[in-house]
């Protein structure tokens, strides 16, 4: 059977001034089991409500996304979070205090309302409360948690801004809520605070040195610890599936060496031959390309470095930075037809550490020393 086709509207609202007559279309859509792209803070998402097994199957449909990777559920108040759970625990409250609404994802036991299909047949159901305006208030004005995954392709960089979703679905799904670009540029950080230790599943938009303050013990899956079992199942960030590539063979030059300045000159020199198939993206404030690859490069290089001081907060900011725009350079570059794209890696403290994990996922090759 071949996918109903639609004529996409996008209804630009400014999350400033919310106006809830504008957002009375894509409640209706909501209501009455289908989907609609929706700006958070993290990325758009692909939303339809979380009671709904017919709605749920129209977001794996449109997306391509494989049946068995759950969906994170988002909501806008604790009433709402206390109505598909069998519990909140007290150490999980305290975190929902602190960090929510925000980039942080937290698994709880899922009660009868949240059908199977969301969570991919487990029995926890992954919940966030997103702090982006619109997305609260569709929320709140359709009444429906939202199953809703990055609005993209299954396997596409995740989309930043609504040109991107444009890119992705139109003429796939009925409506795409513009509310401009995304101020945290990458997913949220997916924890499970009841698994011994507890774990970071996806490091994302909070960072793990702000959540260890918290959660004394806390280890970040695959980096502090390994476990054969789960990793079998794509709940985990495993590496089951393609992840965050554009059509583009990146290529992740792995910091962490002393010579990368040279690895670097080494592959930008075998493409001197034909230098506008290649796109660059510079991360890192150390490395200085020499002018003639500068020249070379022209508009196919993005710089993500900001020039500034080396205080602590200053290179927290140059990480957030990297991970507002990572995913708008890879799209950005695919846009310009380059067959590969360069990227430097960066240190994976504060937000380069998603931002890593995304690049980890994303790259055809991965240089290391
Ligand atoms: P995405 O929708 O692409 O941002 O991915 C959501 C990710 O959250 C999944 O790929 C999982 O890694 C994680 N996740 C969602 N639900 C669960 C769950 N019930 N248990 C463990 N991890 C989950
Ligand atoms: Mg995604």
């Amino acid at each position: 059977m071949c996918n109903p086709s639609f004529i996409t509207k996008v209804i630009k609202i400014d999350p400033e001034n919310i106006n809830n007559q504008d957002l009375r279309e894509a409640v209706i859509i909501l209501q009455n089991e289908g989907i609609v792209a929706f700006p958070t803070e993290t990325v758009y998402g692909l939303g339809a409500s979380a009671f709904s097994e017919k709605a749920i199957k129209k977001i794996f449909r449109a997306k391509g996304r494989p049946l068995d990777n759950p969906l994170i559920v988002h909501i806008d108040s604790m009433e709402m979070l206390e109505s598909i759970v069998l519990e909140v625990p007290k150490n999980v409250r305290s975190l929902c205090e602190e960090f929510w609404p925000g980039p942080l994802t937290i698994l709880f036991q899922k009660n009868s309302k949240i059908p199977d299909c969301v969570t991919a047949g487990l029995p926890t159901v992954a919940i966030r409360m997103p702090s982006n305006l619109i997305a609260q208030r569709l929320i709140h004005l359709s009444g429906l948690p939202l199953a809703a995954p990055s609005a993209n392709i299954s396997g596409k960089p995740s989309p930043t801004s609504p040109s991107h979703v444009k890119d992705d679905f139109d003429g796939k799904i009925p409506l795409i809520i513009d509310g401009g670009q995304c101020q945290v540029g990458v997913e949220s950080t997916v924890i499970n605070v009841n698994s011994i230790p507890p774990l970071i599943l996806r490091p994302g938009g909070l960072d793990y040195e702000e959540l260890r303050k918290f959660i004394l013990d806390l280890k970040i899956y695959d980096k502090h610890y390994k476990n054969k079992d789960l990793e079998k199942h794509p709940s985990t960030p495993g590496l089951k599936y393609r992840h965050y590539s554009p059509t583009a063979r990146v290529i992740l030059i792995e910091q962490n060496q002393q010579n990368m300045q040279s690895i670097i000159f080494e592959i930008l020199n075998s493409f001197t031959q034909n230098m506008n198939e290649i796109g660059y993206i510079h991360t890192n404030p150390e490395i200085v390309l020499e002018a003639l690859y500068l020249e070379k490069l022209g508009d196919n290089l993005i710089d993500l470095t900001k020039k500034t001081l080396k205080t602590i907060v200053i290179q927290k900011e140059i990480y957030a930075n990297v991970a507002h725009k990572i995913f708008w350079a890879l799209r950005m570059l695919d846009s310009k037809k380059v067959k590969y794209i360069i990227v430097e890696g960066i240190s994976e403290q504060y937000s380069g550490l998603a931002v890593m994990n995304r690049l980890r996922k994303a790259a055809w090759k991965i240089i290391k020393k």
